[in-house]
């Protein structure tokens, strides 16, 4: 069988034949993978800027946003059945005894950092045409999803954000009214939060470098959020037009403008930080300037990182809601779906909002 495999050493990218997965421990399950999104963390990998292959390997299976059918079923499996859709979780829990939040099965807060992921650190990932995973990392998906289950994973994140979000907001003693969001980054994250942002009622701007007049403007405007280009307006007058923001959301892994982003967050705002900023030279901030507003206006700035268990069904129920709150979004959402001989290429270049490779074996979506 195929799969699509990242070589650091070698700096390869390519598609490899493997062997098919032959047996199935008692609580494993084998999956027949239908699609899987590529995102920046895949980008990044294939640049061999992060990621690590598996213990003594010299390749990593990249893919981690999946949606696959159970094709078999260990002998102690009990709750898949065989052609069932599932979406993989992706972080397994590290072994240390003293981390709490791996052996409460919240492997999303590690402490270690001796976590893994499948695609990203130390064990491979999904995009091969079959892989095998323990029935307890499987989240079950309502057919009715089939054909944009694969923006579950992302969602994850922005389900796990929410969820953040709803904690800080309960230390407010009194019903919100006529809220506003700031999604920074129209990548793939960023739109999704900023409908999600929508369809729970905030007023939302999402602020990004594409131009004003663009494709990716028009789209943000389809879901009824406002588009401003960073290339256009300064964030500045961003904030003191459409502002102060409640929310703000941070999607594009660029610290100067998670500074700026933060500056124009209002009083008892939240800030969610998603974007993993590329280690670089040191930077200049006026951090006296930017604590003196963090702490004088009652903010939380908080970063979220992968997804529990609990973050995927939210994420469904998320997925379900946009569905019907924004169909024609969602569906134009999935820019493309290629085969896997593809994927080197996606891998390589920046197009559309988000990219699926599909597998040829995978019923129709
Ligand atoms: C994935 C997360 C993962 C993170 C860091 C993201 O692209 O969606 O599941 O934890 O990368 O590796």
């Amino acid at each position: 069988m195929q799969a699509l495999a990242v070589f650091p050493e070698r700096r390869r990218v390519a598609v490899i034949e493997q062997d098919e997965p032959r047996t199935l421990g008692p609580r494993q399950v084998l999956l027949r993978t239908r699609e899987v999104g590529v995102c920046g963390t895949d980008r990044e990998i294939a640049a061999f800027a992060y990621g690590e292959q598996p213990a003594g390997s010299d390749h990593l299976v990249l893919g981690h946003e999946a949606i696959a059918e159970v094709a078999d079923l260990g002998s102690e499996v009990r709750h898949f059945q065989r052609g069932q859709l599932v979406v993989p979780m992706v972080r397994r829990p590290c072994a240390a005894a003293r981390c709490r939040p791996c052996r409460a099965g919240r492997q999303d807060f590690c402490v270690t950092d001796e976590f893994l992921e499948r695609g990203i650190k130390g064990v491979d990932g999904f995009l091969a045409e079959l892989v095998v995973e323990e029935e307890g990392n499987l989240i079950p998906v309502p057919p009715g999803l089939a054909d944009v289950g694969v923006l579950i994973e992302p969602l994850t994140v922005i389900a796990k954000g929410m969820t953040k979000l709803r904690v800080f907001k309960d230390r407010l003693p009194w019903e919100p009214m006529f809220e506003k969001a700031l999604v920074l980054g129209a990548g793939a994250v960023g739109l999704l939060s900023a409908m999600c942002a929508v369809s729970n009622g905030y007023d939302t701007t999402v602020y990004s470098r594409e131009p004003s007049d663009g494709e990716r403007a028009a789209y943000v405007r389809g879901f009824r959020a406002t588009y401003v280009s960073s290339v256009e307006t300064p964030l500045g007058d961003v904030g003191r037009n459409a502002g102060p923001f409640d929310l703000l959301v941070e999607a594009a892994g660029f610290s100067p403008l998670t500074i700026a982003g933060i500056e124009v967050l209002g009083p008892n705002g939240t800030a969610i930080l998603k974007g993993v900023p590329a280690l670089g030279p040191e930077r200049a901030i006026d951090i006296d300037r930017l604590l003196r507003g963090v702490v004088l206006k009652n903010q939380v700035v908080v970063g979220t990182v992968n997804a529990g268990r609990s973050d995927y069904f939210d994420a469904i129920h998320l997925l379900e809601a946009l569905v019907v709150r924004f169909p024609e979004s969602v569906r134009r959402f999935i820019t493309g779906r290629y085969p896997l001989e593809a994927a080197p290429d996606l891998l390589s270049k920046h197009e559309g909002i988000k990219n699926v490779v599909r597998f040829d074996g995978a019923g129709a979506p």
